[in-house]
């Protein structure tokens, strides 16, 4: 592993090694013996979770898990098919229907903070899974994606017992009779849970905990890129936990059409979906058949504001390499940098330099901030999505292909573009690639305006030395979450979600409770 190069470096720049530590170090240290993963073999886990059995797919059939750093098949999941997911859905139905889950708050709780202790516990087992099949660095596993996923489930779990069930309203009087009002909330029901590869674990989480914590039942249903670290959310709450039968059903399956089947089930109150905009629409267009509640977390093309009093020589090579964090594959990455057009030359110079020195390489090597892309079809794919909005304008400044330093693995270039056209695909549209577009704005207003010229709103980012400037910009993105100077707005008590094509709702934090609560109100009159 080395940066790519040091060619690019403008005078006021540290070196590229350095630069890379400093990027490194925004993921925290490396945990004590997470180095040691090196070298070990991922058990994966292929079984679903069905009415509280550990299951092979009825079909016998079961479909392969690959190593993206490396090509190779590490392993076989159970490929579930419609009988499997009619089952977890029955058992789903039944639980929520004749136990007293949706009504025992305290045991919620326990079989919820047995899960906490059970992902400590596992935590090696969670990371192995999650570098191995997604590709996704050492450091990224340790830093953002398994981690600290513990202590957001643990805020979560602390939710379960602690929500209000009942609020009683003023009376009110009407000749003879005296109404009593009571404001209840209750389960929605049954949860459909729909995830994307990209971010397994925390994003399964985020839709379980919220939805159990609320005392619904779920089936969940994952993508089928990354299925052993789902896999693995299955195994630990059905042998470390007291979880009930049919609580949390797992159903894994090659067949995207499972998904479909899942949100059209009229035994399924409310789907709860993270994935693509286009994925997204036709959720809710089925949902919409069955009159269902959903939620939606979908993609983004987010702007990554540098304003002009910034220190652009620390600013700009951060801001744009942080578009490769998970390989460019996540819905909040920066993609789009907008620098002052006065500056242009020099913000580009500095972008270059920050995506040439991305430390490219192993995902089990620690010093590596960027692996692979999950699978050749998703590469061949970013790829397609990068040469047609090329066709349209713009240019290549460092970057555009298949990485040269690998014979093998799925990786691509950091790849940083300018002069895109602005209403063209680059910028309109998520790459989910390591691909990030510099645009240009004349001023404070055009800024704003230029910010919000997608149809997305899930996260933005603005950078400036003055944070009460940072904090006017920050209020006039349109965007579900935003961070200024690097803070981070993610974390158990912080909810997630976007607005306009990024989705509808929130996840984690008391907002991520309340998306899985129904509300009931009960009137009772009383003559004396
Ligand atoms: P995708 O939309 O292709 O698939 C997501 C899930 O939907 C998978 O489990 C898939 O099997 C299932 N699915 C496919 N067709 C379906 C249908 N017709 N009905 C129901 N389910 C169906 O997305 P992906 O490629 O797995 O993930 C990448 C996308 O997810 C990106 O667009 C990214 O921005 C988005 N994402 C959004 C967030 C967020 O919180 N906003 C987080 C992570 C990823």
């Amino acid at each position: 592993m080395a940066p790519q190069s040091t060619d690019v470096r403008p005078r006021s720049t540290p070196p590229a090694e350095q630069f890379a530590a400093r990027l490194l170090d925004i993921l925290g240290p490396l945990p004590m013996g997470a180095a040691g993963l090196r070298g070990q073999a991922a058990r994966g886990e292929s079984r679903m979770l069905i009415d509280g059995e550990l299951v092979e797919s009825s079909s016998g059939v079961r479909f392969r898990n690959v190593n993206p750093a490396t090509e190779e098949v590490v392993g076989e999941v159970a490929d579930g098919t419609a009988e499997e997911l009619d089952r977890a859905i029955a058992a789903a139905r039944r639980a929520q229907d004749e136990s007293s889950w949706a009504r025992d708050g305290a045991f919620r709780r326990h079989c919820m903070e047995q899960f906490v202790d059970a992902m400590a516990r596992n935590l090696d087992e969670l990371r192995l899974a999650m570098v191995t099949e997604l590709g996704c660095p050492v450091r990224l596993a340790t830093g953002v994606q398994v981690d600290p996923v513990v202590d957001k489930v643990r805020f979560m779990a602390g939710l379960a017992d602690g929500w209000q069930e009942a609020t009683e309203l003023p009376e009110v009087s009407a000749g003879p009779m005296r109404t009593l009002r009571q404001i209840q909330r209750t389960p929605i029901g049954v949860v459909g849970a729909i995830t994307p590869w990209n971010i397994p674990l925390d994003i399964a989480l985020a839709k379980v905990t919220g939805a159990l914590a609320a005392g619904n039942t779920l089936v969940l249903k994952p993508a089928p890129d990354t299925p052993w670290t789902t896999a693995l959310i299955g195994r630990l709450f059905a042998e470390e936990t007291d979880i009930p039968a049919g609580v949390l059903n797992v159903v894994h399956s090659s067949d995207h059409a499972l998904g479909a089947r899942l949100t059209a089930d009229p035994r399924v109150d409310a789907i709860s979906f993270t994935g693509s905009t286009a994925t997204g629409r036709k959720v809710m267009a089925a949902a919409a058949e069955g009159l269902k509640r959903v939620h939606l977390e979908l993609g983004g093309k987010s702007p990554s504001v540098v304003l002009d009093d910034a220190n652009l020589e620390q600013v700009v090579p951060l801001a744009a390499a942080l578009g490769c964090f998970n390989a460019g594959q996540s819905c909040i990455l920066p993609s789009r940098l907008l620098v002052p057009v006065g500056r242009l030359n020099e913000c580009l110079e500095l972008a270059a330099f920050g995506m040439s020195s991305v430390p490219v390489g192993d995902p089990f090597d620690e010093n590596v901030f960027m692996g692979p892309l999950v699978s050749v079809a998703h590469r061949d794919r970013v790829l397609a999505a990068l040469a047609s909005g090329l066709a349209e304008g713009g240019r290549v400044v460092v970057g555009g292909g298949v990485h040269p330093d690998f014979d093998r693995g799925y990786y691509v270039q950091p790849t940083l573009v300018a002069d895109a056209p602005e209403h063209g695909s680059l910028i309109q549209e998520e790459t989910f690639g390591p691909i990030v577009v510099v645009q240009a704005y004349e001023d404070l207003d055009d800024a704003v305006r230029v910010a919000n010229g997608t149809p997305f709103g899930l996260a933005g980012y603005v950078w400036s030395e003055d944070e009460d400037r940072a904090r006017d910009v920050a209020g006039r993105i349109r965007a579900g979450m935003i961070g200024i100077n690097g803070g981070q707005f993610t974390g158990g008590d912080m909810p997630f979600g976007g607005v306009g094509a990024s989705g509808l709702g929130r996840e984690w934090g008391v907002a991520g409770l309340d998306e899985f609560l129904e509300i009931k109100t009960i009137a009772a009159a009383r003559f004396s």
